[in-house]
C-alpha cells in the first residue's frame, strides 16, 4: 500500500478509522480477492471525482486530492469538520430532509446542493452520497461523490436563455413560423402559427403548404432539398369560403444540426431542419384583386359589347338566312320546271339572293373579332373565384347564399383566363337569372371544384332555379335557342358560347339529370400537363 494514501486513512482518526477501513476493505474484498486492497485505494484517492468517507452524521474521515481541488478544503481543513462546512447555506431545507430520509433508509441519494468554495465563491454541486454497511447491515459510513457542475449548469442556463429568447422572439413575429424536421415533423412553431391551425381548421398547416410546394415545384423540390437551398414568395390561396379565401405567402430556409448522440462522437452527423414562414397577404392581394376586378371588368364590359353586336348581327343573318333559303328553294323549283312564263320572276329571285348574299358577306365582314388571350395553366379555383366577385353586386342584391366547395389542392388546367371567366360568368349568370325568374326565396348558389380520379378537374355550378327539362337538355347549347320567353334580351347564344369555350379547352360541359332541386351543370377540363399542351396549340 502506498504511504499517501495510508497517511489519508490514517489522517481520519478519531477513533473510527480502523473500523471504516475494515468496512471499505471488507467491501471491496467482496468484489475480487485476487486485487490487492491497496489499488482500491490508490484508484480513490487518484480519482478525479471529490471523494469523501464520514461517520454515519457526516463527519468527514477521508478526503481524495479531488475533494481539495473542488471544495477549496485540504485534508486537514477538512477532516473532523461535519459536511456541512462545504454548504453555502441556502439549499432548501426539503432537500436536506429528503437526502437524509434517503440515506438513512440504506440508499443512495444523488442531487444537487450549493456549496461554497474555501475561498467564497459559490458553486453547483452534484452529489451522490452511498450508505455503507457493516456485518451486521447497520450504516457505519458514508461515501460521499462530489462534481462541481456550475460550468455545465451556466451552460445549460444560458442554453435555456437562449432557446427562450428565441422562443420570444420568434412568438413576436407577425409571420407563421414552423421548424420541421427531415422527417415532415414539426418541432419548433409560434404563436402565429398556432393560431392558423384554428383560423384554417387545418391540423398541420406546414404538412398542407409543403405539399402545394412539392406539388408546384415537381423535380426541382427535391433537388432544393438536396443542396439546402432556400426558397421564397411562393403564393397560395386557402380557399375556406369565397369571401374568407386567403393568402400566404411561403418561404423557407434549411439548416443543419450536428446529430448529438454518443454513437456519432467520431462519426459525426447531421440532421436537417426546415423553417418555413407563411405570411399572410391577404389584405395586400385583395388590393390587388380589387383592382384585377375593375380591370376585369371593363375587360368583360368590351367582350360582352363585342358579343353583343356579333350577337345582333349574327341573329340578323340568322333572320335574313331563313327567306333566303326559301328564295333559294323557290329559285330551284322555277328552275326545275324550266317556265318561260316566270323567267322574270326567276330573274328578280335571282337579283334578291345575289344581294342577299352581299349583304351577308357584309355583315360577315362587320362581324367583329373575339379578342384571343394567351392559354396558360390556370387555377380554376381562382378563376371561378374571380367570376363571382364579377357578379358580387348581382348575387349581393338578390341575397343569394354562395355554398363555396372548392378542392384545396386543385391541379392546374391549360385555358385562356378570360374565355374561362366569361365561361364561368355566363353560367353564374344564367343561374341567377334562374332563380331571379322561380322568384325562389332562398336562393343558393352551390359552386364546386375537385380532381376527378381520370387526370380530370371537375366544375359544378348548381342553383335551385326553374331547373332546364330534361328532354331540353342538350338543345340548350344550341345557337338561338332561348326557353325565355319571346321578346328577352337574351338572344340564346350564352349557352352555346360555353359549350364553344368548353371544346376549346378539349372539356366537357353537361346538364347533370340528376339533379333535382333546379339546375346543375357539369363541366370537366383535363388536367394540365406538356403532352395536353402540344395538343392545344
Ligand atoms: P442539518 O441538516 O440541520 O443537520 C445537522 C447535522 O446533523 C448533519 O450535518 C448531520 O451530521 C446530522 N444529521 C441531520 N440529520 C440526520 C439524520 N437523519 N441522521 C444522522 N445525522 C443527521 N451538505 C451540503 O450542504 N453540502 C455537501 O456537499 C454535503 N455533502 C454531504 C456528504 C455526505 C457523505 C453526507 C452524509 C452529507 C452531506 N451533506 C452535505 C449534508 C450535511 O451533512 C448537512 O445535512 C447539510 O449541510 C445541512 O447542514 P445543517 O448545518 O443545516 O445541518
Amino acid at each position: 500500500m502506498k504511504e499517501s494514501s495510508l497517511n489519508c486513512l490514517e489522517k481520519a482518526a478519531y477513533g473510527e478509522e480502523e473500523m471504516a477501513r475494515q468496512t471499505i476493505l471488507q467491501q471491496l474484498g467482496d468484489i475480487n480477492e485476487d486485487l490487492p486492497y491497496e489499488i482500491f485505494i490508490e484508484t480513490v484517492a487518484q480519482a478525479p471525482i471529490a471523494i469523501s468517507i464520514t461517520d454515519r452524521k457526516a463527519n468527514i474521515l477521508y478526503v481524495n486530492r479531488a475533494f481539495s481541488e473542488v471544495t477549496g478544503y485540504l485534508p486537514e481543513e477538512a477532516i473532523g469538520k461535519n459536511q456541512s462546512l462545504l454548504s453555502n447555506k441556502n439549499t432548501p431545507r426539503a432537500v436536506y430532509k429528503k437526502l437524509w430520509s434517503t440515506i438513512s433508509k440504506k440508499k443512495c441519494w444523488q442531487g444537487r446542493l450549493v456549496n461554497r468554495h474555501g475561498s467564497g465563491r459559490p458553486y453547483l454541486a452534484d452529489l451522490t452520497i452511498a450508505p455503507m454497511l457493516d456485518k451486521n447491515g447497520n450504516i457505519s459510513h458514508y461515501i460521499g461523490m462530489l462534481r462541481d457542475i456550475t460550468a455545465n449548469y451556466e451552460a445549460e442556463q444560458r442554453l435555456k436563455n437562449h432557446k427562450q429568447l428565441i422562443e420570444s422572439v420568434i412568438n413576436l413575429l407577425p409571420v407563421a413560423v414552423a421548424v420541421i424536421d427531415c422527417e415532415n415533423r414539426v418541432v419548433l412553431d409560434n404563436h402565429s402559427y398556432k393560431a392558423l391551425i384554428s383560423d384554417l381548421g387545418i391540423d398541420e398547416p406546414a404538412d398542407h403548404f409543403l405539399g402545394l410546394i412539392r406539388e408546384e415545384m415537381g423535380d426541382a423540390w427535391s433537388k432544393l432539398q438536396e443542396n439546402g437551398q432556400s426558397f421564397d414568395h411562393r403564393e397560395y390561396r386557402i380557399d375556406r369560403t369565397p369571401k374568407s379565401a386567403r393568402w400566404f405567402s411561403c418561404a423557407g430556409a434549411f439548416f443543419y444540426e450536428n446529430a448529438i448522440h454518443a454513437d456519432n462522437f467520431f462519426n459525426p452527423k447531421q440532421g436537417r431542419y426546415l423553417i418555413l414562414t407563411l405570411t399572410d397577404i391577404t389584405r395586400q392581394r385583395r388590393q390587388v384583386e380589387h383592382s384585377h376586378i375593375q380591370n376585369l371588368k371593363l375587360m368583360i364590359a368590351e367582350d360582352e359589347q363585342v358579343r353583343t353586336i356579333r350577337e345582333t348581327l349574327l341573329g340578323a343573318m340568322h333572320q335574313i338566312q331563313v327567306p333566303m333559303n326559301q328564295i333559294k328553294a323557290a329559285e330551284q323549283i322555277l328552275q326545275f320546271r324550266q317556265d318561260e312564263q316566270n323567267k322574270g320572276l326567276l330573274d328578280i329571285l335571282q337579283q334578291i339572293q345575289q344581294s342577299g348574299t352581299e349583304a351577308l358577306e357584309n355583315m360577315q365582314g362587320c362581324l367583329p373579332e373575339i379578342p384571343q388571350s394567351a392559354v396558360i395553366p390556370v387555377n380554376l379555383n381562382q378563376l371561378l373565384h374571380e367570376s363571382l366577385l364579377l357578379s358580387e353586386q348581382k348575387i349581393r342584391s338578390f341575397g343569394i347564399d354562395i355554398v363555396w366547395k372548392p378542392e384545396s389542392r386543385l391541379p392546374p388546367v391549360l385555358g385562356s383566363e378570360n374565355r374561362l371567366r366569361i365561361l364561368f360568368k355566363q353560367l353564374l349568370d344564367n343561374a341567377i337569372e334562374a332563380m331571379e325568374a322561380a322568384r325562389i326565396k332562398d336562393m343558393e348558389l352551390t359552386l364546386t371544384t375537385a380532381r376527378g380520379g381520370n387526370g380530370l378537374v371537375h366544375v359544378c355550378i348548381a342553383d335551385n332555379g326553374h331547373g332546364i327539362p330534361e328532354d331540353k337538355h342538350m338543345k340548350v347549347f344550341e345557337p338561338f335557342y332561348t326557353t325565355r320567353h319571346k321578346g328577352g334580351s337574351q338572344a340564346g347564344t350564352g349557352l352555346a358560347m360555353t359549350k364553344e369555350i368548353m371544346t376549346q379547352h378539349q372539356g366537357l360541359i353537361e346538364i347533370d339529370t340528376a339533379y333535382q332541386r333546379g339546375c346543375r351543370f357539369k363541366l370537366s377540363f383535363p388536367v394540365y400537363d406538356k403532352a395536353y399542351e402540344e395538343g392545344m396549340t
